[in-house]
């Protein structure tokens, strides 16, 4: 370890401190401008934050404008395709369904109010149509409050069911830059996604009926645009988890994009049936990159009940083994070889891991679920030997599907909870010639035959945890229409509920409060009741860490499938060739992703040379960058000077997915006490040298003066004194480094 201690530049210092001043000042003027007014032929509703123009009252409502309130830019600059607010989606017993909308009504009334300290606008329609429907819109803005929050209810006495709300709609949105290329669409699929130019690339929607909110599809209720002009940021703030679809299209001429959030009511087939939105649709503009967007949603996600209210290092509901594995093995084979790859793999890279298994029971995976049992011969001596050994064993189980030709679907009468589509149809699908129907996540008979699997597993059989597939999925199909089941039909927010209560079920038949849970892909409801989730294929050519951004000392995201799926089944081996390894595993340890799945074919003679520094990247990880993982943010690391985008990689999956990359791949993660750590990886086969400027990054950090540790996966980091608050580094071919910036005094 080295210490280097950086002079930071005065001029920072001074301009803060400018900044605190002029901030102060500010504030007080802030409290008198939340205004709503009349203005022109709608209304004006402006807060300190942003200013927000509703227009045509008289001939159809819209959002005809939002702006930054500093500035002039209207984030909605295009001419609107449509003339929405709000959207119903009705159907009758006869005829095609129909939809109105608030683009040819005339506003019925419009009442304004107090509200949390702020203001309110409520927006009345009447008789929508001629028809007993009267929908009712509200609008708040708060001097302390930088988002615009909305809700809409509708209350239907037709003869009609209302099937979707879509509200609140926007068109006309972007571009934000003068090239278009240079504006982005941030979208919660995965861990996140960036998606360039999203006018010509418009996003592949698969719609409710497969991946509503909350799924791995959208994993968290935020999306946003920006550009050099500025940011809109939307988001549902649902702390219930309510299913739900943030929805973009891009308008006709390709020019610019609409949003509708597509909200689902409860009891769609009955007639008569009314809309609550539980919560509130909030809308914001923002400055910078998708970083400050993600910041925005941390403020509000880390809040919610459903997120861990304390970091890892603190939380007593994570799992110790949880919180300790530094390496995930992923293994499928008989008990007995199973056993001996995980031992050779424990042995040589030494540091503590969890072997997550498949096929430990008689039958393949994805065969006969989720009649597993009796497990495979051998398998309750390996687990043994294997936590002897120090080694964690996590076996896979679905807790999605049923296959129908088990012997237990119809003795038990799995039908009965099976999910239902509209017209009470049950979707089946096939895996390996078996036909299988999705479980409703709410239904006991459910919750009580994945809460006794994982009873034996962890009763009979000694294993460490368990592996939920598809809790977190992309393939969680949500709005269940059953009848008799412990939930209206349509929309709720059952299916997350359904799944928490499930895994509650579970904890409490546990032997000991330290086994844990993992399951598929992300989705944010689940934070604080699962251990971690494998993020798997959540590396995309679009793929960005904004999950991690957001959810970084809360939750544990663990590996990445190294492989491809070419073809109908999983090649593991494929990318042992490739030199995509060694920048998707860098890459994943800068994007805060727990270092795995690692398979058995790690041991072979041919890859000694990514054996080593895989075991290079967890010793760095367990000494070095662990703290970080449980306790700090993941920021947005500094600019690299000296190094421009020069390594072409490809990192099969699906399809082969293209990067660009730099040569060196940067991740940062910052302490509540300011401490900040930097990983920097040569993914290179050549020597790369480049600056920091310290002065310049992070644009938060507090103190003038710092201390500067260093700890490598080489014994001779090179890390050049700084000069003018700047850090010249040399890394040799796949070195890692960690670097710790201390603000003196700590
Ligand atoms: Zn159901």
């Amino acid at each position: 370890m080295e210490y280097y201690r950086v002079a930071r530049s005065h001029l920072l210092i001074f301009v803060i401190m400018f900044l605190i001043g002029s901030a102060s000042s500010a504030d007080m003027n802030l409290e008198t401008k939340c205004n709503i007014e009349t203005y022109q032929d709608g209304f004006r509703l402006t807060s300190p934050y942003l200013v927000l123009y509703l227009s045509g009252s008289q001939d159809g409502s819209y959002i005809s404008q939002i702006s930054q309130r500093s500035g002039s830019e209207n984030l909605l600059p295009s001419a609107p395709e449509h003339k929405y607010l709000w959207r119903l989606h009705l159907e009758g017993e006869t005829g095609s369904p129909i939809s109105i909308s608030s683009e040819d009504l005339k506003l019925a009334s419009n009442i304004e109010h107090r509200s949390h300290g702020g203001k309110c606008l409520q927006l009345i329609w009447d008789r929508v149509k001629n028809l007993a429907i009267s929908v009712e819109a509200s609008f708040c803005v708060s001097p302390n409050d930088p988002l615009i929050r909305m809700r809409l209810s509708v209350q239907n006495d037709s003869a009609f069911t209302l099937a979707q709300v879509d509200f609140p709609m926007l068109s006309g949105i972007g571009p934000l830059s003068d090239d278009p290329s240079q504006d982005y669409l941030i979208w919660p699929k995965g861990t996140g996604e960036l998606i360039p130019n999203p006018y010509q690339n418009p996003i592949p929607h698969e719609g409710r009926e497969l991946h509503p909110y909350p799924s791995s599809i959208q994993s968290m209720q935020v999306t946003g645009l920006y550009g050099t002009r500025g940011g809109l940021y939307i988001a549902a703030y649902d702390p219930d988890c309510w299913s739900k679809y943030l929805r973009f299209e891009p308008s006709l001429t390709g020019r610019s994009l609409d949003f509708y959030l597509e909200n689902y009511p409860q009891n769609i087939g009955s007639p008569g049936n009314d809309y609550q939105m539980h919560y509130d649709a909030v809308i914001g503009t923002f400055s910078g990159d998708w970083w400050v967007a993600a910041q925005m949603y941390r403020d509000w996600a880390l809040t919610q009940n459903w997120c861990r209210s304390l970091n890892l290092i603190d939380d007593p509901s994570l799992s110790p083994h949880v919180r300790d594995v530094v390496l995930w093995f992923v293994l499928q084979s008989k008990p007995t070889v199973m056993e001996k790859q995980a031992l050779q793999m424990q042995e040589y890279f030494g540091v503590p891991s969890i072997a997550h298994l498949y096929d430990w029971h008689k039958s393949p995976v994805t065969h006969t679920d989720p009649d597993y049992f009796p497990a495979k011969k051998g398998f309750e001596e390996a687990v043994r030997n294997l936590k002897q050994a120090g080694i964690e064993v996590m076996p896979y189980i679905n807790v999605r599907m049923w296959d129908t030709n088990t012997p237990s679907f119809i003795e038990e009468e799995a039908y009965a909870g099976a999910l239902r589509t509209t017209g009470s149809t049950i979707p089946t699908r096939s895996y390996n010639a078996h036909t299988f129907v999705t479980m409703c996540s709410s239904v006991p008979l459910w919750q009580e035959k994945m809460a006794s699997v994982c009873e034996t597993l962890t009763k009979e059989y000694g294993v460490g945890g368990v592996y939920l597939d598809q809790l977190s999925g992309p393939s969680t199909t949500p709005l269940c229409f059953a009848r008799g089941h412990p939930h209206p039909p349509g929309g709720g927010n059952y299916w997350a509920r359904g799944y928490l209560e499930m895994v509650e079920i579970i904890k409490r038949r546990m032997p000991d409060k330290n086994c844990f849970f993992t399951s598929e892909y992300f989705a944010e409801p689940y934070i604080a009741h699962v251990d971690g989730f494998l993020v798997w294929s959540c590396f995309t050519e679009y793929a960005i860490p904004f999950a991690q951004a957001v959810f970084s000392g809360r939750t544990i995201f663990w590996g990445r499938f190294f492989g491809t799926f070419f073809g109908e089944q999983p090649q593991p081996h494929l990318d042992r060739t490739d030199e995509g390894f060694y920048s998707k595993f860098a890459d994943m340890m800068c994007n805060g992703i727990q270092l795995g799945w690692i398979y058995a074919w790690i041991m072979e003679d041919d890859v000694a040379e990514k054996r080593e520094f895989i075991r290079n990247m967890a010793r760095l990880y367990e000494t070095g960058l662990k703290d970080a993982y449980l306790s700090g943010q993941l920021i947005k690391a500094p600019d690299l000077v000296g190094l421009d985008r020069t390594v072409e990689v490809i990192w099969p999956m699906y399809k082969n997915e293209n990067k660009q990359l730099f040569p060196v791949l940067t991740g940062a993660w910052q302490f509540e006490d300011s401490r900040i750590k930097l990983l920097a990886i040569n993914v290179t086969t050549d020597n790369q040298r480049f600056e920091i400027d310290i002065a310049r990054w992070p644009p938060t950090a507090p103190w003038s003066q710092m201390s500067v540790q260093v700890q490598s996966t080489n014994t001779n980091p090179k890390v050049l004194h700084p000069k003018s608050g700047k850090l010249t580094l040399e890394l040799d071919p796949r070195q890692a480094i960690v670097i710790t910036l201390t603000p003196e005094g700590h």
